[in-house]
């Protein structure tokens, strides 16, 4: 007759909602020249969870939010956002009218794009807001400088007639990770050329931006009208190269924990999980994480990656597995319930993000956001 006593799920991956916020405000506050600054909330928050985050970042001052996809962008009207939000990554037959009516700002990187986001204004009779994109070097998305001219006059052309009003022009960094690296002052001139180019056909944007994390930490010259951070607004610092998360007031948001799902002793010379990866050399303790390569744990973390449990690192024993893996415990003692911490902000004793992306050869970008979909996002 009594309700069952909570119990957390076997995985989580909790998320500091005040860390998020104070992030946003950090970076707020680097922005120079009174630039604004719009909070990137593409892939599901980088992993966070889109509409807690989103809230969040809107609470702490974001002047916009920024998304890959228009459907991202779309969920974040119909969850009841009303701000600035830019959507920039299209395909053809994209739902342009959709994002028209729902005041979502618009990118264009081609001609047909244009013409496509043209042709949504007329259908719904409403004026698409349209950023337009160049491609300053990174050779990713964006209009080449020798298309821009054209692509810059065709816009000109659909703000005449009504349809499109260019609310911005951007552009985005390849190298910015890398401070000194010769393109980031080359992207930066031709940022400046696609500009005056612009604005000598008659555009007048309301905003112009530029920079990312890297850009917005170490870059005060490329902030101009908006700073564009993603993984910095969680916490991370986007390159060892530009320092730790600490160096700018920056607290990692998400600590990805779990509850041990089984401690046995074994005998020396066990074999550990597909294939052997590891041999116990002694009598010892085993635990088992109920977190896998579908939760998000890289299999490559095999053998390498780092892990909190009973008060010391501990490093994966043999293969990840696509629903758990085991950590060797040696002398020390736990039982099944006790909690093991992949990763957390750090200050606890457990690992970082970041630990675990020099671990396995990637970066923190990759290790949040692909926390797998069946992992509870708890927000805090
Ligand atoms: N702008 C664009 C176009 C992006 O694709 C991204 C993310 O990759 C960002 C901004 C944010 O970058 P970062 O997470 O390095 O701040």
């Amino acid at each position: 007759n009594s309700a069952p006593a909570f119990r957390p799920p076997r995985v989580r991956a909790e998320i500091d909602l005040a860390a998020v916020r104070a992030n946003v405000r950090a970076l707020r506050d680097r922005a120079t020249g009174g630039a604004g600054l719009m909070a990137v909330v593409k892939a599901d928050a980088y992993g966070h969870g889109l509409l807690p985050c989103a809230r969040a970042a809107r609470l702490a001052g974001a002047d916009w939010l920024g998304t890959a996809t228009p459907e991202e962008a779309l969920a974040l009207r119909a969850a009841g956002d009303t701000g600035p939000l830019l959507a920039w990554l299209w395909t053809p037959g994209g739902p342009w009218a959709r994002a028209v009516e729902a005041d979502i700002d618009v990118s264009a990187s081609a001609r047909w794009a244009l013409d496509e986001i043209v042709a949504a204004a007329r259908a719904t009779g409403r004026t698409a807001r349209v950023h337009l994109k160049a491609d300053t070097g990174l050779g990713r998305n964006g209009c080449q400088p020798a298309d821009w001219p054209d692509l810059v006059a065709a816009a000109r052309a659909a703000e005449a007639e009504g349809a499109v009003r260019v609310t911005g022009l951007w552009s985005h960094f390849a190298c910015a990770d890398e401070p000194g690296h010769p393109s980031i002052a080359a992207q930066l001139t031709a940022f400046r050329e696609a500009l005056a180019r612009a604005e000598r056909a008659g555009l007048r944007p309301e905003v112009r931006h530029l920079a990312n994390s890297p850009a917005t930490l170490s870059l005060p010259a490329s902030h101009f009208d908006l700073v564009r951070p993603g993984v910095s607004v969680y916490g991370l610092s986007p390159a060892p190269e530009i320092g730790v998360p600490e160096d700018f007031g920056l607290r990692p948001a998400m600590r990805l924990s779990a509850d041990l799902a089984n401690v046995k002793r074994v005998p020396g010379g066990h074999g550990v999980s597909y294939g052997f990866g590891y041999t116990t050399p002694g009598p010892t303790t085993l635990a088992l994480v109920p977190a896998g390569y579908a939760d998000g744990v890289p299999r490559h973390a095999s053998g390498r990656g780092p892990v909190l449990v009973a008060g010391k690192l501990r490093t994966v024993a043999g293969r990840v597995a696509m629903d758990q893996f085991v950590v060797d415990l040696g002398g020390d003692r736990a039982e099944a319930g006790d909690e093991a911490v992949l990763f957390g902000p750090g200050d606890a004793g457990e690992p970082t993000a970041e630990d675990w992306a020099r671990a396995v050869g990637t970066i923190g970008y990759e290790i949040v956001t692909r926390v797998g979909a069946r992992v509870p996002r708890v927000h805090l």
